[in-house]
């Protein structure tokens, strides 16, 4: 029986919450946020009596320190912002927690992500005995496992991989992001760039796009994008020759956003407004749609999987794994859309990996350096059913 603590009462800390505490092996779960309002209505919806609240701003380490000597977690679950991930980080060495979270750091001032940063803590987590499992959501996370999965079963090596992330649902919202704004703007305004034979190819923000088919939903159109398992998996996976990642937006997205940004509205630098200091993002944030709120009317479907080529016996195959998730199922179990669901639920597998000890070992690692059959065997109980097509044409045979 392991304690768990979850930081960030947002989309994703509502699923995360819920899921949990049907987990048998979390006796006691602590959801900390820095509006305790928040905590306090989930905890409200779930009404176990595992589940207790607590106000929290992680940006202050102390604090956090104190709160996890006092509720002694074995595991923090970090679903707060990327700009907490070092901090939250900095507690649990401090007070011998492990820790797992689903996006890698970004610094506030600069729009920017990398694995760095986190990379560091490797031997001060390793010294301590402590696991820290990096970007464990459906991308990055699920993407990792089902890369590593296929690895192990299916090729002997892999040479391309594109990750294809669909959200064929619809909100009825004119404009709004599906998780935090701030995050999920500063990430798709950002140069796209994939890795090729050993090289980083940079191009224009969503100047690269395709219609790609997917599962139950049909052909949408794709825009090339950095994401940041990219990074983690080329690491790991050296024999990788061609590794990409591509997100469905509608035309209408497209537009508001190219609109937004010739405002200056996406600028996250600061700017005098009559005196007061304001980041325009900040603002826009504060204008747009909660991602949760969203979760009540939203219909269709999301569809996440990964394109695998590579060799097994010296011949070339090809292998697609995938889930499709709706959104108005997740909402009629969670009260949440399927973003937050297909990040929360792999989240708490990841915690579960590592408090039954399967996953638990000294230092700092990414989803795919972990034995991915105990967690792919999990995700269909869990919610997340996912399909295999094994050695059909994939749509990115040519290129
Ligand atoms: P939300 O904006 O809905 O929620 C974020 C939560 O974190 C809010 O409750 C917020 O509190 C809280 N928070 C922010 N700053 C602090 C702080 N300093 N101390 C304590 N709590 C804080 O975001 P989502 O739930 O949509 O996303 C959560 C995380 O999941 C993000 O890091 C996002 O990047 C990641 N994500 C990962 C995905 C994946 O597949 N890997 C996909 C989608 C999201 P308050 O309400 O007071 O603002």
């Amino acid at each position: 029986m392991a304690r768990l603590i979850i930081v960030g009462a947002g989309g994703v800390g509502n699923v995360v919450a819920h899921k949990a505490a049907v987990q048998e092996e979390f006796s006691e779960i602590l959801l900390a946020s820095r509006t305790i309002e928040k905590c306090d209505r989930i905890a409200k919806r779930i009404g176990s009596n595992k589940l207790q609240t607590a106000a929290l701003d992680a940006d202050d380490v102390n604090n956090t320190i104190k709160l996890l000597k006092e509720f002694r977690p074995d595991i923090l679950i970090n679903v707060a912002l990327p700009y907490q991930d070092l901090v939250l980080m900095d507690a649990c060495l401090e007070a011998g927690v492990d820790y797992l979270d689903t996006a890698n750091y970004e610094p506030p001032d600069v729009a920017k992500f990398e694995y760095s940063w986190q990379w560091k803590y490797h031997d001060r987590y390793k010294e301590a005995g402590l696991t820290a499992i990096l970007g464990c959501g459906f991308d990055p996370g699920v993407t990792g496992v089902f890369t590593a999965y296929a690895l192990k079963h299916y090729f002997d090596e892999i040479n391309y991989l594109d990750i294809v992330d669909c959200n064929a649902g619809n909100h009825g919202q004119a404009f709004a992001t599906n998780f935090n704004p701030e995050i999920n703007i500063r990430e798709i305004t950002q140069v796209g760039r994939y890795y090729e034979n050993g090289k980083w190819i940079e191009v224009p923000p969503l100047s690269i796009h395709r219609p790609i088919p997917y599962p139950e939903i049909g052909e949408k159109e794709s825009y090339l994008l950095y994401h940041e398992e990219l990074e983690s998996l080329v690491k790991h996976i050296p024999t990788l020759k061609r590794a990409r990642f591509w997100m469905t937006f509608s035309q209408s997205y497209i537009t508001h956003l190219q609109v937004l940004e010739n405002l200056g509205l996406t600028r996250i630098d600061p700017v005098d407004y009559e005196g007061t200091q304001v980041v325009p993002l900040k603002f826009l944030k504060s204008l747009l749609p909660e991602p949760a709120s969203l979760a009540e009317n939203y219909t269709g479907q999301t569809s996440i999987g990964c394109h695998i080529r590579g060799l097994k016996n010296g011949k070339e195959s090809n292998y697609y794994v995938y889930n499709n998730c709706d959104h108005s199922k997740a909402y009629q179990e969670v009260g949440g859309q399927a973003i937050s669901y297909t990040t929360g639920v792999p989240a708490v597998i990841g915690a579960l990996m590592v408090v039954k000890g399967i996953w638990k070992q000294p230092g700092v690692f990414n989803v795919e350096q972990c034995d991915p059959d105990p967690f792919m065997k999990l995700l269909g109980p869990l919610g997340l059913p996912w399909h295999e097509v094994i050695d059909r044409p994939s749509p990115f045979e040519e290129n």
